[in-house]
């Protein structure tokens, strides 16, 4: 992969600019942000436009229903969607992210058939049921239990940080097969349909005022066998099949939305008085406003090498935790820039003075859940200084 476009590429980015400067007008306003069905409904109705058009599922295969277009065209389309002011992937995290892809990669013919063609339209919207108290960073721990019963699973136990489950039709859900065997390999992956009876969805409300994840309390769900990826007990690996999706190239949206809010923040210093002039006359915050620019470009051409490696070979380890570390700490650096620069605006949750304020107080508390959410910085740093650096392993 190059750094600059080539002719095919300039071609395809100016394609994508056209139609999204056509497409994102007609969408309706976004809603408040708490409001989750308003939420689904306004991305889902963006997905289907992306479907209509040919732009949905950019990187999956054409053969599954999307455009098979290559990685450079893919990160084009990233670029140039968040410059239109696109809505991000939004509730369709999960299903366009991971669990398609870990359809693709692992489920049977009848499993893509019947989901696949739902996730790049946006009727079907999916959560991810990995995490449960006790086994999040430690998810081999996971004790929810699914028992063989007949041509079902009966399953019973408790999962925590679902993401968007209050308005998810499928939920990608491990559970534990056979309690005897080693942590790892009693593990089994189940599509688990969000209505079937036993499932209780209790919404978590965050330090941001909304209940963007809830816990699930599964009181023996009954689940056909046929809904199984992989084989029984074998859930270990499809796990880490969809995680090197979600670690890969799942947060490269939110790093773009990251960007724009810099330059966000930066119109706002300009115009934000201080006792003399205004903050960005401040030198200091100037210059670290440039450090925070020149990494996000960096952190931008680390993600076109680590897609142009996947191309190769599937997402270096080193690439996707390298990621996931760098972007959670920028998050984090930026989002105490932006409380030194709205000073006691930052108190409010809500745009002030006609600026857009409140986008950059949800961006500094959403960092907590960039650098906790789909593995902790702690964990990348543990997988990074024991696989990739060889240095001894802890002490399990
Ligand atoms: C915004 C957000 C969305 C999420 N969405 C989902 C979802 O949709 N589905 C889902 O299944 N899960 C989801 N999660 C859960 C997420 O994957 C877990 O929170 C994460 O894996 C951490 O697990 P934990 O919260 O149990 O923390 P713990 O594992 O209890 O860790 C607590 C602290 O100890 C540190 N720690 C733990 N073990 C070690 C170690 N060996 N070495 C060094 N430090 C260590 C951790 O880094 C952390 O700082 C989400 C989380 C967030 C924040």
């Amino acid at each position: 992969m190059q750094l600059r476009d080539s002719e095919a590429d300039a071609d395809f980015r100016a394609r994508a600019r056209a139609w999204l400067a056509d497409a994102v007008p007609t969408l309706a306003p976004e809603p408040d942000p708490t409001d989750w069905p308003a939420r689904r409904t306004r991305d889902t109705q963006w997905q289907r436009l992306l479907f209509d058009a040919g732009y949905a599922g950019i990187n999956w295969p054409a053969e599954y229903g999307g455009r098979g277009a290559t990685p450079t065209e893919h990160l084009i389309f990233l670029e140039e969607a968040n410059r239109a002011g696109a809505p991000d992937v939004g509730v369709g995290f999960v299903g366009q992210m991971h669990a398609g892809p870990t359809l693709i990669a692992e489920g049977t013919p009848e499993q893509q058939d019947h989901h696949l063609r739902g996730i790049l339209t946006g009727d079907h919207v999916w959560c991810q049921g990995f995490s449960e108290p006790e086994a999040g960073s430690d998810l081999a721990s996971l004790r929810t239990r699914a028992v063989r019963d007949g041509d079902h699973y009966v399953i019973s136990g408790q999962k925590i940080w679902t993401s968007h489950a209050q308005v998810a039709d499928y939920c990608e859900m491990l559970v534990r097969t056979d309690p005897e065997a080693p942590k790892h390999k009693g593990i089994t992956w189940l599509i688990v349909p969000m209505d079937t009876p036993g499932i209780e969805v209790r919404p978590l409300v965050t330090v941001q005022g909304s209940a963007e994840f809830a816990e699930l309390f599964l009181d023996e769900v009954r689940v056909p066998v046929t809904n199984r990826v992989g084989a029984e007990n074998d859930g270990w690996r499809v796990a880490n099949v969809t995680l090197s999706f979600e670690r890969g190239t799942g947060f490269v949206g939110e790093m773009l939305e990251t960007t724009r809010l810099h330059g966000e923040l930066v119109r706002i210093a300009r115009q934000t008085p201080r006792a003399s002039g205004t903050a960005w006359d401040d030198v200091g915050l100037r210059r670290e406003f440039g450090a925070l620019a020149a990494e996000l470009d960096a952190l931008w051409a680390f993600t076109k090498r680590n897609v142009s490696a996947g191309e190769r070979g599937g997402i270096p380890i080193s690439g996707g935790s390298g990621f996931k570390l760098a972007y959670g700490a920028l998050v984090h650096r930026l989002g105490d820039l932006a409380l030194r620069v709205l000073d006691r605006a930052s108190l409010s949750f809500d745009d002030i003075g006609g600026l857009p304020t409140g986008a950059q107080v949800h961006g500094k508390l959403h960092g907590f859940g960039v650098s906790t959410g789909g593995g902790t910085s702690q964990i990348q740093q543990n997988i990074l200084a024991e696989r990739v650096l060889g240095l001894p392993r802890e002490a399990r």
